[in-house]
């Protein structure tokens, strides 16, 4: 047999391969989106009467998406509307939505026409997003306003035991990944190191799933409680508003401690330590010499989000020639954090930030090799590693909280309890025989 064949059927399962990939991965999408693809601008029979609060067997119904280069007015003057009634609507639209600026590629719009030969566009409606739909109507007087779809949250529980990680646990039963990154990242951070599950660790997750007008699948809103069985011990995380005037929600322990530290690992999500916190770091460039290294660096891709890592006040908002762009936050009477290098600061002096908000992007601005940030932290004025502090608990609940946060735990650990344990199967050829036999 010939090599070129080899090679061309070689090439050909690759690219089944990639097509079954990217299939599957589009598959979702159209699922979770609305953006359509489709050729021609079609006429399209509407599968339900109500859409958009109109009566769509009213009217012909067209729907494409924003083209590159579209324009409002391009997309009327298709659809036979003169520039002096384009020119009207833009203004009286203005200051509920600027068409003139607003509309993005790919977004969906939908045109709803009069139902005669003539088939003249009477309303426009755009859906920037999934939850929203702006509408211009004009059918008569003209007038445009933005709605909201109604939003369903559905409660659901997960379970799963660990074989290897947390994120092949979920996926084997079809969860969403939000999950595991919910668990590891926001939930348990700091009480279980994901990075050394065992073997039979084991989970359930009371959580919430979002859906956009009863149909459309919006992702995992919200965890409710957790519980983890890490080496024979319990974890559990139940989520509660200590605050309900600024909504600041934790997850607690069973024994109401805040499974919350003050400071985030991290100022970035996904990045790698590229180098650490080091008192007798020798630069080649400095001929070799003791240059110590008193911030932790987290390299990630330039324009990534860099985050508060606890509540704080911003004390500087500058620029240096060293540091680059760079924010400084006081903590409180003991901590400062400091964030060098980014492409663009997003906060000012004396503005408060909260754990988590995002102050600037990651850059490379001042001495820098590459992008990332250079992470700084203080503790009584003296520069240290914060990998190695004992960092402080985050708020506890008050004590006046403490039986009403014991009263709302009580029936939600209950069903936590009772949820068995689903045994996922091996997935085998031989057993799906016996089971297809058996039956
Ligand atoms: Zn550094």
């Amino acid at each position: 047999m010939d090599k070129t064949r080899i090679r061309r059927m070689g090439s050909r399962s690759l690219i089944l391969f990639l097509l079954a990939i990217s299939i599957f991965s589009c598959k979702e999408k159209v699922e979770q989106n609305l953006e359509k693809e489709q050729e021609d601008l079609a006429v399209v029979e509407p599968e339900e009467v109500y859409e958009f609060g109109f009566n769509l067997n009213d009217f012909v119904v067209k729907r494409d998406t924003i083209r590159r280069g579209d324009t409002f007015g391009d997309i009327l003057e298709r659809n036979k509307i003169g520039y002096p009634k384009i020119f009207n609507i833009v203004q009286k639209a203005k200051d509920t939505f600027d068409i003139a600026r607003g509309l993005r590629v790919g977004k969906p719009y939908t045109l709803l026409c009069s139902k005669d030969s003539l088939q003249q566009p009477q309303c426009f409606i755009y859906q920037p997003n999934l939850e929203e739909y702006v509408v211009i109507n004009f059918q008569d007087s003209i007038h445009a306003y933005i709605k909201r779809k109604p939003i369903t949250y559905i409660e659901k529980s997960a379970t799963g035991i660990i074989e290897t990680n947390i994120s092949e646990a979920l996926d084997d039963q079809g969860l969403s990944l939000r999950l595991a990154y919910k668990m590891a990242d926001e939930i348990y951070a700091w009480t279980i190191d994901f990075n050394r599950l065992q073997k039979g660790d084991k989970f359930k997750v009371l959580y919430t799933d979002k859906y956009i007008d009863d149909t459309i699948y919006a992702g995992v809103h919200d965890v409710k409680a957790a519980y983890f069985l890490h080496n024979n011990e319990p974890f559990y995380a139940f989520e509660f508003e200590t605050d309900s005037v600024k909504h600041i929600r934790d997850y607690f322990s069973d024994e109401a401690k805040n499974l919350r530290r003050a400071f985030l690992k991290a100022p970035v999500q996904f990045s790698r330590i590229s180098s650490r916190y080091n008192l007798k770091r020798r630069i080649a460039y400095y001929g070799n010499k003791i240059r110590p290294h008193k911030g932790t660096d987290f390299a990630a891709p330039i324009g990534t989000p860099i985050m508060a890592t606890a509540n704080g006040t911003v004390t500087k908002s500058s620029y240096t020639s060293g540091n680059g762009n760079y924010v400084k936050i006081r903590h409180n009477a003991t901590y400062e954090t400091q964030y060098l290098h980014m492409l663009k600061r997003k906060v000012k002096v004396g503005q408060f930030v909260k754990q988590g908000d995002i102050i600037g992007w990651v850059g490379m601005t001042g001495h820098t090799a590459g992008p990332h940030v250079c992470y700084r932290f203080w503790k009584n004025g003296r520069q240290v590693d914060p990998l190695r502090e004992k960092l402080p608990e985050a708020e506890p609940i008050s004590e006046n909280l403490k039986n009403k946060y014991f009263d709302f735990i009580k029936p939600i650990k209950a069903k936590l309890d009772s949820i068995p344990f689903k045994k996922v199967k091996p997935k085998l050829p031989m057993e799906n025989n016996l089971i297809s036999q058996a039956k």
